[in-house]
């Protein structure tokens, strides 16, 4: 079958590329250039010929994706605006791109008879309520929702909150839209925690890497931050599986699937790369005495093993992205 996926040059979206290929799909890709393209397949010579491309300048654009659906039996809509920092417009720069490319996807997908299911790149930001952390013991599910209202998404000052809204409106909007309508095919979520892993997608150098691996990359630069935080993470190379496992599981019709790890604590990745690159002490943080928070809240991945997920451990994550990140480092 033909799969598009959009945001095919970001950096979850170029590992969800590489893992359809490798399970035999065909796939096209969404991109705001060419030249973004040629550098993607550059990067990753296996995507060579396997990959089609169609230009998407902008998916809030009316009608942005009519011509990219034709023919696709299977929709990844992976891209929707993932930044926080100098942010001066929640709706302009947040809500609307993710909310619009989402109804633009679903619309488009109305025209194309071949397509059988929508899989939506949505976030645990959609369910995670921050203003609780470190809510003790708590254990989040498929059925918990970030309880942010839209009104709040509108004023906040607050970038991430703003960035956690528009994914949940987008998730939301995307249920109430195939409830309403009853199309052909039908969606579904996977709604991963904190995305690190090998960055192999385009990038102009290392101020433009993504958001999520900047956690990794600022603890490895020689910037010597003082690593304390904690968080909920994934490999962008299991969240990648994830999508084409979510592409056919009859389960997931309409459904919601968390794809989550463990625990990301900056101070334990200091000393597990510390420990495996004796001779990088230069640039990586020393760790601090700051301690893990062993009743910090956990997010539940048993669904999604239940549906055959398998998780990379956290020290091969973390080997294998600071490897990459000072790698890429050298293009620069
Ligand atoms: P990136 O910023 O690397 O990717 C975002 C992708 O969306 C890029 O391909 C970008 O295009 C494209 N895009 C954004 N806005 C537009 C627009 N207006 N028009 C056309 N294309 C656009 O981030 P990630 O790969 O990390 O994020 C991908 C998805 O995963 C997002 O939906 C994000 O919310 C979600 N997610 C990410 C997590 C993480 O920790 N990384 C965690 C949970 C969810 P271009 O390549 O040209 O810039």
């Amino acid at each position: 079958g033909l799969v598009l996926v959009t945001g095919v040059t970001g950096f979850i979206g170029a590992h969800v590329a590489v893992s359809l290929v490798q399970s035999g799909y065909a796939v096209r890709g969404t991109v705001r250039s060419m030249e973004k393209a040629e550098d993607l397949v550059r990067l990753n010579p296996e995507l060579k010929d396997k990959v089609e491309f169609v230009v998407v300048k902008d998916i809030v654009a009316p009608n942005a994706f009519d011509n990219a659906v034709k023919n696709c039996d299977y929709i990844c809509h992976v891209a929707s605006p993932f930044f926080y920092e100098n942010l001066t417009d929640n709706k302009a720069q947040l809500l609307d791109p993710a909310y619009k490319g989402t109804m633009n996807i679903l619309e488009a997908s109305c025209n194309e008879p071949k397509v059988k299911r929508v899989v939506i790149t949505s976030s645990t930001v959609t369910i995670c309520d921050f203003n609780k952390e470190p809510y003790t013991g708590y254990r989040y599910t498929e059925k918990d929702w970030n309880p942010i209202t839209y009104e709040d998404a509108l004023t906040t000052k607050n970038g991430f909150s703003a960035y956690c809204a528009s994914k949940k409106f987008a998730e939301i909007s995307a249920r109430n839209f195939v409830k309403e309508k009853q199309p052909h095919f039908d969606m579904c979520t996977v709604n991963p925690a904190l995305v690190v892993g090998p960055p192999i997608h385009p990038m102009n150098n290392m101020e433009s890497l993504n958001t999520s691996d900047r956690v990794i990359w600022s603890l490895i630069n020689g910037s010597h931050s003082q690593p304390s935080e904690q968080a909920i993470q994934v490999d962008v190379r299991d969240i990648a599986r994830a999508h084409v496992i979510a592409l056919d599981k009859p389960e997931l019709s309409n459904g919601r699937m968390i794809v989550s790890e463990g625990p990301l604590f900056t101070n334990d990745i200091c000393k597990i790369l510390r420990q495996k690159f004796p001779d990088m002490h230069e640039v990586i943080s020393e760790p601090t005495d700051v301690p893990f928070n062993h009743e910090h809240y956990t997010v539940d991945n048993s669904y999604s093993k239940s549906l055959g997920m398998q998780y990379h451990s956290p020290e091969e994550t973390y080997v294998d992205t600071a490897m990459k990140l000072w790698e890429r480092a050298k293009e620069f």
